[in-house]
């Protein structure tokens, strides 16, 4: 046991990730925290360990090797330390820069409003990162689900989800809008709840910057700027604005407006350059629909990505194969986007896809893409070969059923 932690055992035969000059430093054998996850997180996280490992191992010969390190949060830090969410278990992550989580169970009542939300924010993880894309073969609603391929950028840290709210009748609210109705001549109802909205040029650059970095990194097309500013001028549209503002003063010579395309260019993008857009947000799950193909990388605030996010997974077939990560500037932590479906714990049948997907990002993440890929490529022709877990069975013609563990062994045999 490490006299640093508590409960934490670190492993001897692994090495901390660091950050040297602005970017990661990792090493053939990293330690990884991993928190395993409420209800159905004991059954994918297995699976996914043995995947990564294994795609980890061929893909370099076994000269790298994850040294996995548990770490506590929801019902098994309970019993351990007599909380949810230990500090120990926020400093090895802050510690050891990467980490893996399983889904956890919201408490009902007091406390947290949510371990989910609390992580994020104590972390400062500003950006939760959604790529969907689509698997041949996945049932899906759309006609063309194979067209859509987009990695939503969503700010994590404010909007709506600042927490900042009063409820109806209580002696703040009264206060709130006393204040605002004579302050500045309004006329609230004496009986409605107040929420608070704030946007920030901060929290805004810094989510925009890292959508249009990844666009340049990945060399992707364009990034959309998502927004309701016709309507929330200075919190939405001011999101629109400093977006823009951004994309000039900070990368002027790898981007482009769509403005300037049109009035400058004659409609044609200049060769390497990636556009910058924008949409309002309700045309924009039009177009996302409609349009599928044109759109590459979504920059949105918090509660436009939330909803964006499962309405993309939506249209390729779900929320079982959607991946997803909450970053800062330098802290990732990887996670499944569903919950912890109590109903099918421990019961070796859920899908593991969405863990093992956002695993993948992870290994992207470490500069280890070629592990990722070779996962990839083992869904791919697992879902082909039509062995899946129950959720896409029942959905699909001539499919046989597997359980978590043999659909990730499929995974495993498949790796090419
Ligand atoms: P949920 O756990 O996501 O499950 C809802 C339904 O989604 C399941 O019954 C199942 O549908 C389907 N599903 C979820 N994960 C799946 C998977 N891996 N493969 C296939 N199908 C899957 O949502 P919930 O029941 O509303 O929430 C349960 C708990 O999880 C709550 O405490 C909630 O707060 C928490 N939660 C945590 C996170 C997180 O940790 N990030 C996110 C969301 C919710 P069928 O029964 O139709 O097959």
């Amino acid at each position: 046991m490490s006299p640093k932690f508590k409960h934490i055992v670190v492993p001897k035969e692994g090495e901390k990730i660091s950050v040297k000059n602005k970017k990661l430093v990792v090493p053939d054998h990293p330690i990884i925290p991993v928190i395993e996850g409420d209800g159905i997180g004991r059954d994918i996280m297995k699976a996914t360990r043995r995947v990564v490992d294994a795609a980890v191992d061929k893909a370099f010969g076994g000269k790298r090797k994850i040294a996995w390190m548990d770490i506590y949060a929801g019902e098994n830090a309970q019993k351990l330390y007599g909380e949810l969410l230990p500090k120990e278990t926020l400093d090895a992550i802050k510690q050891y820069v990467v980490a893996l989580k399983g889904p956890l169970t919201t408490p009902i009542g007091g406390g947290f409003r949510s371990l989910n939300v609390t992580l994020r924010q104590v972390l400062n993880l500003y950006a939760c990162v959604r790529p969907v894309r689509y698997f041949d073969g996945v049932p899906a609603p759309v006609k063309h689900p194979e067209n859509m391929n987009v990695v939503i950028y969503r700010e994590n840290t404010e909007d709506v989800y600042a927490g900042i709210e009063w409820a109806k009748g209580t002696k703040e609210v009264k206060q709130v809008i006393d204040f605002l109705n004579k302050k500045f001549k309004l006329s609230i109802r004496s009986d409605s709840g107040i929420g608070i909205k704030p946007i920030s040029v901060t929290g805004t650059k810094r989510l925009v910057r890292k959508a249009i970095q990844y666009a340049i990194d990945k060399n992707r097309k364009s990034v959309t700027l998502v927004h309701k500013g016709n309507i929330m001028k200075y919190t939405e549209g001011a999101f629109r604005d400093w977006g823009y503002k951004l994309a000039i003063t900070e990368f002027r010579d790898k981007v482009v407006t769509e403005d300037e395309v049109n009035k400058q260019y004659g409609g044609q993008i200049p060769a390497g350059k990636i556009v910058i857009n924008d949409r309002i947000a309700d045309s924009m799950f039009q177009q996302i629909l409609t349009r599928t193909g044109d759109y590459e990388v979504l920059a949105t605030p918090n509660l436009n990505g939330d909803y964006l996010s499962d309405a993309c997974a939506a249209q390729v077939g779900g929320l079982g194969m959607a991946p997803g990560a909450n970053i800062g500037d330098f802290v990732g932590l990887f996670e499944a986007t569903h919950g912890t479906a109590p109903k099918y714990a421990d019961k070796d049948m859920i899908n593991p896809g969405s863990l093992i997907l956002s695993a993948v990002m992870m290994l992207d993440y470490m500069g280890w893409g070629e592990a990722g890929k070779l996962i990839e490529n083992g869904i791919e022709q697992t879902i082909k070969d039509k062995t899946v877990t129950y959720d896409l069975e029942r959905q699909m013609d001539g499919a046989t059923k597997v359980s978590t563990s043999q659909f990730a062994t499929n995974i495993i045999n498949n790796m090419r």
